[in-house]
């Protein structure tokens, strides 16, 4: 029987994986095998939720192993190191345990068709002091560290807020900074936009919750970009209601701001200036993992995301695709398919479809042709705004509740590729009694 290996479960290397277990490995026509680095999958677009505690990720997220059982395929836990391609195998390498002690040895798994899907994370550019002092929002782990560190600064907060209330001295009064909760957000994309939306919305939670009398005004967030303009990849009138949006909820917005330097409890930028923050986030640009290099020398491009023809192949070997961001595919238009959740499952149903096609001894593969259905940012509870595809070039500006229901749609949509109708509907249900039953926000 042939092997299928998927590296990487997110967007849409889990929805192949799904797709390929149903089509191939429950009929026993193949061994669908799927890695992850993970044991557990979440839909990333959810990531600043996670952050701020508003979702509960640990509810949300879905277990590989028991997804590949129900769903008719393998899970191997692993890193890829590196690929063989004349003796077609993947290197994983070792899984360790919270010891730090070797729980899985080193593996290589065979394969026949090989699709890498291991995703992109956030691009520091290289810039002084980012890795050390600044959090990333590239995985749940990092989004936990965040609501963590976000929770402390906010207990600090209210702590020393009573203190003074009951004149206790001064100089127990400077563990925040300029009395408010100081937090810095580089990046003025779709993450950067949507996390300072929903922090005013976790602030607001907080204080029901015991956390004294948090209100918005305690909250200072500036969101940093180096562009002239938020969401640059949004038309313009878009990004100017954004803009309005957060400056009327509190957010200080920088735009044409460069950050040279991140230091303990400051960001440097180009024109001289500092901007202090108890918590700084970075979430700009966009980059693969260098192991992509280590792929036997499959063409990389500058970001290091795998080169590969409209087919998903990757332009060096046809028994190897790419899909989701860590593929570089480059449109008729000349432009790449951006890296975003709607082109990774739209790749991964392309890509399903052309194994399924090479199974059946079919020579004619389809060619992968990205539908842009639109970009929509929710700035939480407050509003949700963006632009829907309406025809070839006509597109539609929707904000409020059509917008958010278009938002929801998307993760609806992947969980309906994952789980089918019927499953998604009790998702639904159990979302809504939760509202009930468990806190607004995860509080520890
Ligand atoms: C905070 C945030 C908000 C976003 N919001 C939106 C949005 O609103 N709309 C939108 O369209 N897009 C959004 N995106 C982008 C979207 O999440 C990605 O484009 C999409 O998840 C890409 O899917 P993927 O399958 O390529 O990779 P991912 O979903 O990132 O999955 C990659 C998988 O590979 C695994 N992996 C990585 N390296 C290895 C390795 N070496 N070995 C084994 N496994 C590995 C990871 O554990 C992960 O499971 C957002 C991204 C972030 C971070």
């Amino acid at each position: 029987m042939k092997n299928i290996v998927i590296v990487g479960g997110g967007a849409g290397g889990l929805e192949l994986a799904t797709f390929l277990g149903h089509k191939l490995g429950k009929k026993q026509k193949a061994n669908v095998v799927l890695i992850d680095r993970n044991q557990t999958h979440l839909w990333k677009p959810l990531l600043h939720e996670v952050a701020t505690g508003v979702l509960d990720s640990e509810t949300d997220a879905v277990s590989f192993r028991a997804h590949a059982y129900n769903h008719g395929f393998n899970f191997e836990q692993g890193s890829i190191v590196r690929i063989d391609r004349a003796n077609k195998y993947v290197e994983l390498e070792p899984v360790y345990g919270s010891e730090g002690d070797v729980i899985v040895v080193a593996r290589r798994i065979p394969y026949d068709y090989l699709v890498l899907s291991i995703g992109s994370k956030s691009n520091d550019f290289n810039t002084k002091g980012v890795a050390e002092n600044c959090i990333f929002l590239d995985s749940p782990e990092q989004a936990l560290r965040f609501q963590h560190k976000m929770l402390e600064l906010f207990l600090k907060f209210s702590e020393n807020n009573a203190l003074a209330e009951i004149g206790e001295d001064e100089s127990k009064q400077t563990l925040v900074q300029e009395d408010k909760v100081n937090i810095a957000i580089v990046g003025g994309g779709a993450t950067g936009v949507e996390l300072s939306a929903e922090l005013f919305n976790a602030a607001k939670h907080l204080s029901s919750y015991g956390y004294g009398k948090i209100r918005s005004d305690c909250l200072q967030v500036t969101l940093i970009e180096a562009g002239d303009r938020l969401l640059p990849a949004l038309p313009e009138r878009i990004s100017n209601a954004v803009r309005m949006e957060l400056e009327e909820l509190g957010v200080r917005v920088k735009t044409s701001t460069m950050i040279t330097e991140a230091s303990t409890n400051s960001l440097l930028t180009k024109d001289g200036g500092e901007i202090k923050a108890d918590l700084m986030v970075w979430a700009a640009g966009v980059r693969i993992s260098t192991v992509t290099q280590q792929f036997d020398g499959l063409a990389v491009n500058r970001i290091n995301q795998l080169c590969v023809k409209d087919t998903l192949q990757t332009t060096l070997d046809d028994s190897v695709f790419a899909i989701g961001d860590c593929a570089f595919l480059l449109q008729k238009d000349g432009t790449p398919v951006p890296p975003r959740g709607q082109a990774a499952t739209q790749m991964a149903t392309v890509c399903g479809q052309n194994i399924v096609a090479l199974f059946e001894g079919k020579v004619e593969l389809k060619p992968f042709v990205f539908r842009d259905k639109g970009s929509l940012v929710s700035l939480s509870k407050f509003t949700t705004l963006g632009n829907i595809t309406t025809g070839k070039k006509s597109s539609l500006t929707i904000e409020g509740n059509l917008a958010r229901l278009a938002y929801i749609s998307l993760y609806r949509v992947h969980q309906q590729r994952l789980h089918g109708c019927f499953k998604v509907g009790l998702i639904i249900l159990i979302g809504r009694l939760n509202r009930f039953i468990r806190p607004s926000l995860k509080l520890y």
